[in-house]
């Protein structure tokens, strides 16, 4: 899998968020006049909620990004451990992606990004989340769902990319993608082994033909 380039952003969404939880007192205990302090405040909790976002987005697709992902999925996989729920995660990948920026150039392909990413937001639950993971690869969490129900909205995204009308300076382009999934289940012991079923039953997905969903049964 790529990693996503361009992201350096280094503060924690911890760390800002204990920084914004102690910037109040400080800034009350200002040698300035108290009508001041309240727009600084207001200042800096408008650059506090900026940072905050920019900490957990992608800035091309608007998607959360990588790192985002990786404290959601420790979450998520701690609470389907201790009270066995359900958990699914799909690992999107589009097919032929290079091709795409080497015949139609690389804003195209930025823009094929920002088109997938907001079919695959349109087509989730609240509580599903959507990460960019790297170059041109989408992971989604499903909370409180199992593999075969996981399966339905994940393929009706598949089909919802094959049949999008994609138009870029006078092209119309065909696009589209494969897709791995696993679910949580008591012999997996970490989230990166989770991630990674996911990854190979996307290697299988490749292998068949591409355009299609392949689940960890699969493997
Ligand atoms: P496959 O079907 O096997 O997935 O083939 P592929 O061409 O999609 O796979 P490959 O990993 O060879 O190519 C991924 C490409 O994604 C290469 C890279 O240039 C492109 N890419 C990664 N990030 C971005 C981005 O932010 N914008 C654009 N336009 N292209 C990107
Ligand atoms: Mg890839
Ligand atoms: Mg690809």
């Amino acid at each position: 899998m790529d990693s996503m380039s361009g992201n350096n952003f280094d503060l924690s969404p911890e760390l800002l968020d204990e920084i914004q939880s102690n910037i109040e007192e400080i800034i009350k205990s200002f040698p300035i006049a108290e009508c001041n302090k309240i727009d600084v405040i207001k200042k800096i909790n408008f650059m506090y909620s900026h940072t905050r976002y920019m900490s957990v987005t992608d800035p091309l697709t608007g998607l959360y990004n990588r790192r985002h992902y990786e404290n959601t999925i420790e979450r998520e996989f701690l609470r389907a451990q201790r009270y066995k729920s359900d958990l699914s995660i799909a690992l999107l990948d589009i097919d032929f992606f290079k091709k795409i920026n080497d015949t139609y150039g690389h804003l195209c392909g930025d823009y094929v990004l920002r088109e997938i990413a907001y079919l695959t937001l349109e087509n989730f639950r609240k509580t599903d989340m959507v990460f960019r993971y790297g170059g041109e690869e989408i992971v989604i969490i499903l909370t409180e769902t199992p593999l075969e129900k996981a399966l339905i909205p994940i393929e009706r995204l598949r089909k919802t990319i094959e049949k999008n009308p994609f138009y870029y300076d006078g092209n119309n382009i065909k696009i589209t993608a494969s897709i791995g999934i696993e679910a949580f289940n008591e012999n997996i012991l970490t989230p990166d082994e989770m991630l990674n079923n996911a990854d190979k039953a996307l290697y299988i997905a490749k292998e068949q033909g591409r355009n299609r969903v392949i689940t960890s049964s699969a493997l």
